[in-house]
Parts: structure tokens; sequence; C-alpha cells
């Protein structure tokens, strides 16, 4: 067995949506960041804190388990007060710090206003018909087993990729799954669309052609965690009983400062909140037809694929270095330590 299968059985222990993003962006920074653990510099972990302040807050008010709107969200921002008198961060000023304050406050109350309720009474409904199981977490975990196809890694049977839900709801005939992130930008196209057919089945097959001058990986990666995602929540439909109903994927953003509006003068912060479901623009109608299940065969053949790829430890990211430099290497925080950029470097300088 070579070193580089050596490593891709040890990255293929433990696979997630967020890795195969970051194998899609470029294979060797996962292999830096993924099988050898290394830190890469470009660390959001400021807005990744407050993300999550937002997500335990809201969870542990919809766990209180009321569906009227005052008590939803009166519970919501008293767990984020309890929650920013711990919270450990620098700020230049108290005037800073209580800014960011209200901005969290007005994202409770823009979730509450925009979706808490009607999600809040979903989970109610799901409780009542499911046969137990955890509904609210947050960071439920979801997961998908893929098989990579012949010619991958030809040693692995079948892969298990994690994704996680911070709480499902019923909506219908569904079962929805929602996951707070910071924001909708890596979406990209999948923001503005409605259909996988058209538009985004041509951006998501024009990533993978090499004739095409394409290079989508947050969107082909918010498509692989859609599969993943919705496989996992029929997965998790099956053991609580509700084999029957369709499963849906959601992300709502809580770090989005763009529809946030300052007055200064007043010391006041309004926002709004916009929400992406990506059921729709993944779900292709043929295979929909064929299965009755949300899923889509193109994607789920690339993804198998890609799973294939990365498993046989393929990460050499020649074959895409025009893509890559351009759109990986300028925000890269591997940018030290990597051969292929140096000596890229090296030879553009010579
Ligand atoms: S510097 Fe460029 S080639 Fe190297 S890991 Fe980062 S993105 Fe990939």
């Amino acid at each position: 067995m070579t070193e580089a299968e050596i490593d891709g059985e040890a990255a293929a222990e433990k696979l997630s949506v967020e890795g195969l993003t970051a194998y899609l962006t470029c294979p060797r920074r996962y292999e830096f960041a993924h099988v050898h653990g290394l830190e890469g510099g470009d660390d959001d972990s400021t807005v990744d804190d407050r993300v999550g302040l937002l997500r335990t807050a809201i969870c542990d008010a919809l766990r209180g388990g009321k569906t009227d709107r005052e008590t939803l969200a009166a519970t919501a921002r008293n767990r984020l007060e309890a929650l920013w008198a711990d919270h450990d961060e620098r700020f230049h000023s108290r005037t800073q710090r209580r800014h960011e304050r209200r901005v969290l406050e007005a994202t409770l109350e823009a979730y509450v206003e925009r979706v808490g309720v009607d999600h809040a009474a979903g989970i109610e409904r799901l409780a009542a018909d499911a046969a137990g199981g955890e509904l609210i977490g947050p960071e439920l975990p979801v997961s998908s087993t893929v098989s990579p196809p012949d010619g991958g890694n030809g040693d692995a049977d079948a892969v298990t990729i994690d994704a996680t839900v911070d709480y499902v709801y019923g909506d219908g005939s569904s079962v929805v799954g929602v996951r707070f992130v910071p924001t909708l930008a890596p979406l990209g196209l999948l923001r503005y669309r409605s259909d996988w057919e058209g538009s985004v089945a041509e951006a998501f097959t024009d990533h993978f052609d090499p004739d095409a001058d394409a290079f989508e990986p947050s969107l082909v990666g918010s498509l692989f965690e859609t599969a993943v995602v919705i496989d996992g929540l029929r997965d998790r439909c099956e053991r609580l009983g509700l084999e029957d109903r369709t499963c849906r994927y959601v992300q709502i953003p809580l770090a989005d400062r763009s529809r946030t509006a300052v007055n200064w003068v007043r010391e006041t912060v309004e926002t709004s909140l916009d929400l992406a479901d990506l059921t729709d623009v993944y779900i292709d109608h043929h295979t929909y037809g064929m299965t009755h299940e949300h899923r889509n065969r193109t994607v789920d053949d690339r993804l198998a694929a890609v799973v294939g790829r990365l498993t046989a430890g393929a990460f050499d990211p020649t074959d895409r270095w025009d893509d890559i430099s351009d759109a990986a290497c300028p925000d890269c925080g591997y940018t030290v330590c990597c051969q292929d950029y140096l000596s890229q470097e090296v030879r553009f300088d010579g």
C-alpha cells in the first residue's frame, strides 16, 4: 500500500460534508487539514462562536416547548443573555460589545418573527407523530453511507459521511432538517434558483467537465451536503416510524449583516432573516418520479465518485491547477508549507 493510500484510509475514517467541500476546493488543502491535522491560518472562529451562541439560545428555547411568540422570544432572549455573560471575546470598547450584543438580539427577534413560531409548532406536531427520538440539537448528527464506484478506493465498500442539523420539524407530509449557518453566501446560484433543471444542473456538471470553464466547489459542496442531510433524515424518519414522509433541508443564516440596519443615534439595530430551502434545487424530477424520494441521481453518483477519489488518496491538485491557483491559493492558510504552491511561485519568479 502506498503512502497516499494509507493517508486515504486515515482520511476515510471520518468524512464530513465540510471536508468534502475542502476537498473540492483543493485536495491538497484537504490533505493538510483533514489527514495531517495541520491548522490553517484562515480562522473564522469569532463569527462561528457568535453563531454558536444564537444556535444554543434558539435550540434551548425551542426545547422549552412553548409555541406562542412572546414566550418563545422571551425564553430565547433570556438564554442569550446568560450565554453572552459568559462569552469571552476581545472587543475594542464597551460600545462595540454592546453593539454586537444588540445585533445578536435583533437576529434572535428576526428568527422568531420569520420562522420561529411556525417551526416550534412543527416540532410539537412531529414529536406527537414520532416514536421517540431527539428532534432538537444543536448539531444533531445525520449521516449518509456512500459506496464508491469501482476504480475509486478498491478496498472501501462503503464510506459514511457526517453532517449535522440543529433541529427537525414537521411540515405537512415533510420532515424538515434546519441548520444554522453564518451566511448563505457559499450557496451562490443555489440561493436564487428554485429548480435543479437548467442553470443549477449546468453549473454542477460543468464543475467536473475539463473542457468547461467552471470552478464551483461551494455550490457542488452545498449540493453534496444536501444529499447527505436528506439521506440522513430519511434514515432518521425510518427509525422514528415516519417512513412515509419526504425529507427537506433548510439553512438559516445567523451572521448575515447585509440585511442589518443600525441607528447609531438611537442605538438600535434592526434586521430581517432570509432562508434557503435547498430541497428543490437538489432533487431532479426524473429520479423523484422513479423513487418517490427526494434524490438526485447525478449528484449522488458524483458524490460517490468524489468520495472514491478522496479515499484513494488522490490529493494532487495539478490537474485543476489553473482554477485552484486562481480561486483557492490566494486565501489559503497553507501557502507557507505547500510544495505545489511554492514550486509554482519559484517557477513564476524565475
Ligand atoms: S496553497 Fe493552494 S495548492 Fe496549496 S493547499 Fe492551499 S489552495 Fe491548495
